[in-house]
């Protein structure tokens, strides 16, 4: 297969990784790629978001499969040109999309179909959700409609923080949620329009600081799989969340097909539905994509052309994790132009790939461009020593403006001493 790959992060790097060792994967263009992903394909300067210029691109080399990195291109509506051209399109149209770039979209489809989630009231204007905010108990949870990525969501733990967050959201449509108290997961399940199977699991850090503090970021630090969704609770997960959203798409003529991202919270009542993505999410594609056996552009092929195996793709027993590196400032106005050094000594340490999510090449050098810059992943046969690992490539990298968490992975940690300790 002639492969496109569209995206330029951490993420894709790690699609365009496991690609490239696939079997069936002859040649990899990536759109616009990055300087890790130069490393598995051929890089070439496009607007992802380009619906012509992407099919253009993809009439002009004869592309087989199109995989879809980002949200951004499939709610610009990439997925539907490509597939009105005739390509296989691993990502959602436009309308599936909703999915993730419309929360009322989601909450409405969950209430029609049973699906669980926080109880919700959608509102369009601020004048509505400041009353519509007295219904609610605190904590309680204010999100602004549309693409936000994680931003446009708070967590009130009083009213008036409620009422700022109303007001700072603007006088747009906001969704007004009950708070879910609970252990959040994700669970990734590839859709090709009417089969659903579950991937992986994992969890990720959000917040910039340790003990998950400060800021919201796009991620951290992630691993995979996550214990803590158990093969019942996953179960659980797919049969009341996955497979009936899935259904009510193909019902309703906007079928799914690509990978289904829940962000579940794992309640007192089971498994709820915080929000949906509609991609990979980054950095846990970093975690998943080493645990992913078998050929994967195949893999991939089967869910854009509804061919999808009813049976589970093949996971190692592995696991993953990774840690991400930013530049100082993050996740404010990162530090641009640092200096990159030692990837390789990173890499000598054992089951350790550094993947590239915001780095560009200054004349020879590789120099940082971005908030998030590396996403250093280790596997090994058990979390401990993939943690060990990744932490020791961490540490050979030399990256003066760099940071990172030095705790990822600390609910796991704490697992295994409460265990140990018993
Ligand atoms: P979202 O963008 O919807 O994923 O929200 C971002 C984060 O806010 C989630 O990862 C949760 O940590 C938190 N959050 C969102 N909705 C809720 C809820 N109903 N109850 C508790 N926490 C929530």
């Amino acid at each position: 297969m002639n492969i496109l790959l569209l995206g330029s992060g951490g993420r894709e790097d790690a699609l365009a990784w496991r690609l490239r060792q696939s079997p069936s994967c002859e040649r990899l263009i990536a759109a616009p790629g990055n300087p890790g992903i130069a490393r598995w394909a051929e890089c070439l300067e496009l607007d992802p978001c380009d619906p012509a210029a992407v099919t253009a691109l993809a009439k002009q080399r004869g592309v087989d499969l199109v995989v879809i990195g980002p949200e951004a291109p499939l709610v610009a509506g990439v997925g539907d040109a490509l597939r009105a051209a005739g390509f296989a399109v691993f990502g959602p149209n436009a309308a599936a999309a909703q999915l993730e770039g419309s929360k009322g979209f989601t909450k409405d489809l969950c209430a029609a179909n049973a699906i669980p989630t926080a109880g919700y009231v959608r509102v369009e204007t601020a004048a509505a959700a400041h009353d519509t905010l007295k219904q609610f108990g605190i904590p309680v949870v204010i999100k602004a409609d549309g693409l936000a990525a994680g931003k446009g969501v708070t967590v009130a733990m009083s009213r008036e923080e409620a009422e700022t967050a109303i007001d700072a959201a603007g006088d747009g449509p906001m969704v007004i949620e009950e708070f879910l108290s609970g252990e959040e997961a994700s669970l990734f399940a590839l859709v090709d329009g009417e089969t659903a199977v579950s991937l992986a699991s994992a969890q990720d850090h959000k917040r910039v600081g340790e003990g998950d503090t400060g800021p919201n970021t796009g991620g951290m630090g992630a691993y995979s799989p996550a214990p803590v969704l158990t093969p019942e609770l996953e179960q659980r997960a797919m049969d009341e969340i996955v497979r009936p959203t899935v259904r009510a798409l193909a019902e309703g003529g906007t079928p799914f097909s690509g990978v289904l991202y829940a962000g579940l919270m794992l309640t007192a009542e089971g498994p709820k539905l915080i929000e949906y993505n509609v991609r990979f999410g980054d950095p846990e594609c970093e975690a998943i994509m080493p645990r992913i056996e078998g050929d994967f552009a195949e893999l991939l092929l089967g869910v854009a052309t509804g061919l999808l195996p009813e049976q589970r793709p093949k996971l190692s027993d592995s696991h993953a994790l990774t840690v991400i590196v930013a530049a100082a400032g993050y996740p404010g106005a990162p530090a641009s132009g640092g200096a990159i050094k030692q990837i390789e000594a990173a890499e000598q340490v054992q089951g350790v790939t550094v993947f590239h999510a915001g780095t560009a090449r200054s004349g020879g050098s590789l120099v940082a461009k971005g908030g998030r810059v590396l996403a250093v992943t280790a596997v090994a046969d058990t979390f401990a020593n993939a943690r060990a690992r990744a932490y020791r490539a961490v540490d050979q990298i030399d990256f003066a403006d760099g940071f990172h968490r030095k705790d990822i992975g600390w609910r796991e940690l704490q697992r295994a001493e409460t265990v140990t300790s018993e």
